[in-house]
């Protein structure tokens, strides 16, 4: 890996973070008249914890990391933005990115005037892992690797991601938001070992907590300093950190529905496979189905008029036909396959 100096942007080394009042002043006390906030209606009146601690410290428990290791945002795509802007000089600048993947990569890199070179996995969705370092160059600050990837759904080779940590000189990120449904690793506990990777992390799948927005990026005490610095002082509210402490506590919950859900695609994918019209399944490590049919359009808007909608994803490389289903309850499940035998039928 290169010096983090040579990897961040000059005007990111040389920042002078915002200071708030909740951090200039530390500790216990009585009276805080030091933010202007309102007296009244405790304790929404309060600005939320910049550091997040108690949410961070529960984390740490669970995931077995020490908090300095931990970077909460908005969902997932916050640290995704913030790696962009931490490391990458708009217009001077690239990424390197498996092609298909996830949407986000590229979003943030538009948005952050950034160029993404993509290197196709291959047929059967493997890493390409000598393209991918061969697509590297002295402003390829980072690598965007998902896994399980969406929307292939596919768990890559740990000892390739692993090639790919050790040979890129930048900093690999890899986007483990489905790893709670995957039988493979997190390479979380190796996060020491690598100082040059980041783990995206969300509570918005296994967890069932997308609508709270919170995701974790997990690295480095150095990187993860570098994004506290550059994010919003109070980027995650009140609301998100009382509701996460609350639900956290609920882990068991969560291994029950994955357990369930990983039953559901099991039936699913064998049902799947009984279509006429389906010409593949292609297995799955993450909580969603991608098949292949002979007319992906029309089977989407069949379904559309069933009130039931899943994603189109025919036009995405590599997936030339593919539809990807997420798996839903019981009932939601069989109201779909009802309506693709239908489907089936009308042919
Ligand atoms: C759903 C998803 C996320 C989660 O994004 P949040 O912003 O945390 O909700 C991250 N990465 C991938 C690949 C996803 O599919």
């Amino acid at each position: 890996m290169k010096a983090l100096n040579q990897l961040l942007r000059t005007n990111i080394q040389n920042l002078k973070p915002y200071s708030s009042a909740r951090d200039e002043f530390t500790g216990e006390a009585a009276v805080f008249l030091d933010a202007n906030e309102n007296p009244f209606n405790q304790p929404y009146n309060r600005y939320p914890d910049p550091y997040q601690r108690m949410v961070k410290d529960k984390i740490a428990e669970l995931k077995a990391v020490h908090a300095a290791n931990i970077f909460l945002g908005n969902g997932s795509d916050e640290p995704i933005d913030l790696l962009f802007r931490a490391f990458c000089e708009p217009g001077i600048d690239n990424v390197v990115s498996i092609d298909p993947t996830y949407g986000m990569y590229q979003v943030a890199a538009d948005i952050n005037n950034v160029e993404v070179k993509k290197v196709l996995l291959t047929r059967d969705f493997k890493l390409d892992v000598e393209e991918l370092l061969v697509q590297c160059d002295d402003n390829t600050k980072l690598m965007f690797i998902c896994s399980p990837n969406n929307p292939t759904g596919n768990c890559f080779n740990e000892e390739d991601i692993v090639q790919l940590i050790k040979r890129f000189e930048g900093i690999v990120v890899l986007d483990e938001a489905y790893i709670d449904f995957a039988p493979d690793k997190s390479l979380l506990p190796k996060l020491d070992k690598y100082p040059n990777l980041v783990v995206l992390q969300t509570f918005s799948k296994a967890w069932g907590m997308a609508g709270i927005r919170l995701g974790m990026a997990f690295a480095s005490q150095e990187i993860v300093g570098v994004l506290s610095n550059i994010k919003y002082p109070y980027n995650i509210n009140v609301l998100t950190q009382e509701k996460a402490l609350e639900l956290l506590e609920r882990e068991s919950d969560k291994n029950e529905w994955v357990k369930q859900l990983l039953a559901e695609r099991e039936t699913m994918a064998q049902r799947l496979e009984q279509l006429t019209f389906v010409r593949k399944v292609y297995p799955s490590d993450a909580n969603y189905i991608l098949i292949k049919v002979l007319e992906p359009r029309a089977v989407y808007d069949f379904l559309v008029t069933k009130q039931i909608i899943i994603r189109d994803r025919s036009t995405v490389s590599l997936c030339k036909g593919c539809l990807r289903i997420s798996i839903g309850q019981p009932a939601e499940n069989s109201l779909l396959l009802e309506a693709l035998s239908l489907y089936g039928k009308n042919q």
